[in-house]
């Protein structure tokens, strides 16, 4: 098992994504009122929040709420924009198995799985690091699967303004898992397709074969 406090101590991706974009602004989430709920909650459920094993419990939930929602105190504008570059180029540019964790806004327990990115660029395409950052910002947000699908279409869409974009998002929902109300439905596919992507039957096909290469394959 893996030391859960090593894991939040390192947060070395956040660092890397506030570093390379130099945009921590120092306001993250407010720690104290974040320590208080979680000590009311613990309360509320029955348990001493005194007891050896939950005294630092309320530290450790609001350093972790603090990492697992950077995506709101990121503008996603300023994290790529020293990476676009204007290049002739008009190949589908394609990012498959970007991995990602998010919560659910209607639960506050995490969503995680594969998010694949694909754009058809006219004139500009984006660093390629920066497409896995893009989807990790909107990530750390309080999500739901189908927001989140968009917002990472739409934001591309907008910085690009390439031929069109899609984004087809694959995740496992603890919330559906754990409380074992639908189990069947606990993996969820959305998509988000703009442009060429929504109006060209063979620039979806080609971006829905490559990523149904090698496994099950999408219906869309
Ligand atoms: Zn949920």
């Amino acid at each position: 098992m893996t030391n859960y406090d090593d894991h939040l101590n390192s947060a070395e991706h956040l660092d890397e994504l506030e570093q390379a974009a130099d945009l921590f602004d120092g306001h993250g989430v407010d720690r104290g009122q974040i320590e208080s709920a979680t000590r009311t909650l613990l309360a509320a459920a029955g348990e001493d929040p005194e007891r050896e094993g939950l005294l630092r419990t309320p530290e450790r939930v609001a350093r972790m709420y603090d990492e697992l929602l950077a995506g709101y105190r990121l503008d996603p504008a300023r994290l790529i924009n020293d990476a676009i570059f204007d290049v002739e180029y008009d190949e589908m540019v394609i990012v498959k198995d970007i991995e990602f964790y998010s919560l659910c806004e209607h639960h506050l327990l995490p969503f995680i799985g594969r998010a694949h990115v694909a754009y058809l660029p006219r004139g500009k395409v984006i660093g390629l690091s920066k497409i896995p950052r893009v989807v990790d910002l909107f990530a750390r947000r309080l999500q739901v699967q189908e927001r989140m699908t968009r917002q990472i279409a739409d934001f591309l869409d907008t910085a690009l303004h390439p031929h069109g974009v899609g984004v087809v998002i694959e995740g496992l929902h603890l919330c559906s898992m754990m409380r074992g109300v639908k189990k069947a439905n606990a993996r969820m596919l959305t998509s988000a397709l703009c442009g060429t992507f929504s109006s060209n039957d063979t620039t979806r096909k080609e971006f829905l074969d490559h990523l149904a290469r090698g496994r099950a394959g999408f219906n869309l």
